[in-house]
């Protein structure tokens, strides 16, 4: 039978990255899709701009949407300061699988909480599921339809408090034309662009970060 590209990026980090150092893993990923296989991770070049966001916020308590096979996940956890947390939601059961082996590779299971479901269903649950209060930072990464209706959500449900940061990524390629029309203009937020380049090739794409601002 066939594998899928979830499973062979798992293959490639079980082959060529240490267990227990998640720096490997984020590596052996990388090089799995500049040498094989493009995959939609955020990638090494963005995820330098990730990095340097979560360390500047320095967040106790991170929400992602859209996990894929954890590539993210992983680059987030390993800064988080040490009662830091972050949850990851991922309605692709498949891809769900791949990223909890990723994790545990990384041995990061403490640090990063999988849940498998869609983000409409989960965001107005988050609270009461999990008892957060509310989120410093959220990487908004799943389908790029869905990052302006759940952030709507987010707001109505108390999950954003005055300085939380949005860091959206893709948000011109593929585009999210409909969130950065409302980012950028709406007064609940202070909105900038960094540029940068699609994972893994030399296309235009970039993050949006955003402070809300109550
Ligand atoms: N953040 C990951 C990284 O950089 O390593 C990549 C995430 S990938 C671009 C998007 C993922 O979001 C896919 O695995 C998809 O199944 C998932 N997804 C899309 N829409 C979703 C939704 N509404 N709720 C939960 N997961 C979703
Ligand atoms: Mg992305």
């Amino acid at each position: 039978t066939q594998s899928t590209r979830p499973q062979r990026l798992l293959a490639a980090v079980q082959k060529n990255a240490t267990r227990g150092d998640p720096r490997s893993v984020v590596l052996a990923i990388d090089q799995f899709c500049r040498q094989k296989e493009w995959a939609m991770n955020v990638g090494d070049e963005k995820g330098c701009i990730l990095d340097s966001v979560v360390s500047e916020v320095n967040p106790g308590a991170v929400l992602e949407l859209g996990t894929y096979c954890g590539y993210s996940a992983v680059r987030i956890a390993c800064l988080l300061p040490p009662h830091g947390k972050i949850i990851t939601l991922e309605f692709n059961p498949d891809n769900a699988a791949i990223a909890r082996q990723v994790i545990a590779w990384a041995g990061l299971e403490e640090k990063i909480q999988l849940v498998v479901g869609a983000s409409g269903d989960w965001i107005p649950k988050i609270k009461e599921q999990f008892g957060v209060k509310t989120f410093d930072l959220v990487f908004l990464d799943h389908w790029k339809d869905r990052y302006l209706p759940d952030t709507k959500l987010m707001e109505e449900c108390g999950l954003l408090r005055e300085g939380s940061i949005l860091l959206a990524d893709n948000v011109i390629c593929p585009g999210t034309p409909d969130y950065l029309e409302y980012i950028r203009n709406s007064p609940r937020y202070k909105s900038q662009y960094f540029k940068s380049h699609l994972e893994y090739t030399k296309v235009e794409d970039g993050l949006e970060k955003s402070v809300f601002l109550g």
